[in-house]
């Protein structure tokens, strides 16, 4: 085979070539009447389909981009193959006999064996290692399959194999069936050996499963330790690098789901092959996972090429991910990936943190289902978890996750969808939200650069940043805590005037941690009117305190001066000690009214009317308080 192809043989695969079929492997394709088909174009991004095909013509072409041609230049261009490759290709899979030129000698593909070869000794391998399977050494293997409910027709289905453990059987297998060590070792089936000895293959003594393309072709395997003295400690081995396996680009699953995702527009990403086998075997046929490397930006091209739906590209795409921190990770960087993407992606978490695989096990092919019909839109999933790190029933964490929430929806490019995640927000913190909407757009003035258009993406740090380590407290002087403070002066100051006046005061009515401190500094010692008899009361108090920021705060309210020019009457101290309490029952209120706002009425409806009933006594406690203050002037 060393002459140039003749042009009848290239006339004659142009010829017997299915365009449409060829095609058909990389985009769905929808009739578009006149014979003609269409899909979402695989040579550029659109969400509405402009790529023509025309069988009787064998010709395709893009009105969106212009890319055009045969079934020829289709197959070089996606799959980056040379003329003669292509060509060879098309040969083989169509029964075309190449006949090439005489004695003239051209070798226009780069170095390494030909994608056929490659390929064809992945399917010889793939044979043999399901045959292995079936061999005593596999019975752990077996084993593995067995209890995570998968059994030999499922193993034949998904074209399970094992890899002896010997280290050449594979080697020699294919050396036996013709390939060359290059062949063999070019496609990561087999390791050169460094010590000049022959190559060894690259999978030993593990459990296998094919990693096909959507074509159905084998072009590399992932790998899982069975053994516990097996000298790879990863628990998966995957295919690295070659000409014809891109990990950034393959799909465990894709053939088996592909026709199914262009029917419901829908694709179900998973982490794993067993959780791939799982949803299958559930039902949920539009399973597949990322192979060795996280789910991408080319990845998700892929994923679209094939769920092409209608004239728009409506499909969505549901993540299974784990409810840990990794998974939230994973969403959150999903967030920020390709925005088109992101409003039709979805995330489904089972509320036990197991993955479709265990879900199958220990609940059924129903509750795989479920978990897929259970999906709710990523940025709820993203947003809820940044909600989640606060303490809600506070004033403050409610600030802090109105903010660092706002401050994620101002990333969103599309602004149309930033309104609708204000009020998201505002639900799920429980605010107004007119006050959500104003936290959004402060946090988009806040954000440097180009808000619209452009590609400009904020620094992953700043929207991934941890909540900051627990800052220094606020000041003592911080006017929030003017009447804590007020307070303590006249419990150190005037215990005698204030006496049992504070016998309704607990350390729950000081905000801040220093005066919650001085003022169980003072209950320990008896209350204020212990105080009473005791000129050294406050000077004993401030030798007692272990904390040096206490003793410190009970000197400073020791001295500092009242903002009064006589001393205090029984009047003025009352009026403080029931603002301090009044205070507190604000608190609540605001507390509660947030837990109410973040209820729904009509599916908790108990917890609601406790709610309701909550309200209306302490606002009927405060009314009381109010009542004391008017009646002691
Ligand atoms: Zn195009």
């Amino acid at each position: 085979m060393s002459g140039r192809i003749r042009e009848e043989s290239i006339a004659e695969v142009r010829e017997k070539a299915l365009i449409d079929e060829v095609v058909g492997q990389y985009v769905t394709l929808k009739n578009a009447g006149g014979g003609s088909q269409k899909g979402l174009c695989p040579f550029h991004d659109e969400k509405t389909p402009s790529f023509n095909v025309n069988p009787s013509r064998q010709s395709f072409h893009c009105f969106g981009c212009g890319e055009g041609g045969d079934v020829i230049s289709f197959l070089m261009k996606i799959d980056g193959l040379t003329f003669t490759e292509t060509v060879e290709r098309l040969a083989e899979k169509y029964g075309v006999q190449l006949k090439h030129e005489e004695g003239e000698s051209r070798d226009e593909r780069p170095k390494g064996p030909p994608r056929g070869k490659l390929v064809e000794a992945h399917r010889v391998a793939q044979e043999f290692y399901a045959e292995q399977l079936l061999t005593p050494e596999a019975a752990q293997a077996r084993q593995f399959l067995t209890e995570r409910g998968f059994d030999g027709d499922t193993a034949a289905t998904f074209g399970l194999g094992f890899a002896p453990r010997g280290g050449e059987d594979l080697f020699r297998h294919l050396r036996a069936r013709g390939f060359s060590p290059e062949e063999i070792t070019v496609g990561g089936l087999a390791v050169p050996s460094q010590r000049g000895g022959s190559p060894y293959d690259r999978f030993r003594g593990r459990l296998l499963w094919p990693i096909r393309e959507a074509s159905g072709e084998t072009i590399g395997f992932g790998a899982r330790r069975i053994f516990d003295d097996d000298r790879v400690e990863a628990k998966y081995l995957n295919t690295a690098e070659t000409p014809i396996y891109k990990k950034s680009r393959v799909l465990y699953g894709i053939d088996l789901a592909r026709r199914e995702m262009g029917r419901a527009s829908q694709a179900v990403v998973v982490e794993g092959y067993t959780d791939v086998m799982a949803c299958h075997l559930a039902g949920v046929k539009t399973a597949v996972a990322s192979c060795g490397t996280a789910f991408g930006d080319e990845h998700a091209k892929v994923l679209r090429r094939y769920m092409a739906d209608h004239e728009e590209f409506r499909g969505e795409v549901v993540f299974t991910f784990d409810g840990d921190a990794a998974g939230q990770a994973a969403a959150l960087k999903a967030f920020q990936g390709d925005q088109n993407f992101v409003s039709q992606t979805y995330v489904a978490v089972e509320p036990d943190g197991l993955d479709p695989c265990d879900v199958r096990i220990k609940k059924g092919d129903a509750a795989v289902r479920e978990l897929v019909a259970r999906r709710v839109p990523l940025y709820r999933f993203v947003l809820s978890n940044i909600v989640a790190k606060y303490d809600l029933d506070r004033a403050d964490g409610r600030v802090d996750a109105l903010r660092e929430s706002a401050r994620l929806v101002s990333s969103i490019r599309d602004r149309s969808k930033v309104d609708a995640f204000a009020r998201e927000i505002a639900s799920m913190v429980g605010v107004e939200v007119e006050e959500a909407r104003a936290e959004v757009r402060r946090a988009s003035q806040r954000r440097p650069g180009p808000v619209s258009g452009g590609h400009h993406a904020p620094p992953e740090e700043e929207l991934v940043a941890e909540r900051p380590a627990r800052q220094e407290l606020p000041s003592l002087r911080d006017p929030r805590f003017a009447i804590e403070r007020e307070t303590l002066k006249l419990v150190l100051q005037h215990p005698m005037v204030i006496g049992r006046t504070t016998s309704d005061v607990g350390p729950e009515d000081f905000m801040h941690p220093t005066y919650r401190a001085v003022w169980e500094a003072v209950a320990a010692a008896g209350g204020a009117h212990a105080g009473a008899a005791d000129v050294a009361w406050s000077g004993r108090l401030r030798d007692q305190a272990t904390d040096p920021a206490v003793a410190s705060a009970i000197s400073e309210l020791s001295v500092e001066p009242l903002p009064l020019a006589k001393a205090p009457t029984a009047d003025y101290v009352l009026q403080h000690v029931v603002r301090l309490l009044e205070l507190t029952t604000l608190r609540r209120i605001d507390q509660v009214k947030s837990k109410m706002q973040r209820t729904n009425p009509v599916e908790h409806v108990e917890a609601y009317n406790r709610m309701f009933g909550e309200l209306a006594a302490l606002e009927e406690h405060r009314r009381k308080l109010r009542d004391r203050i008017v009646g002691s002037q």
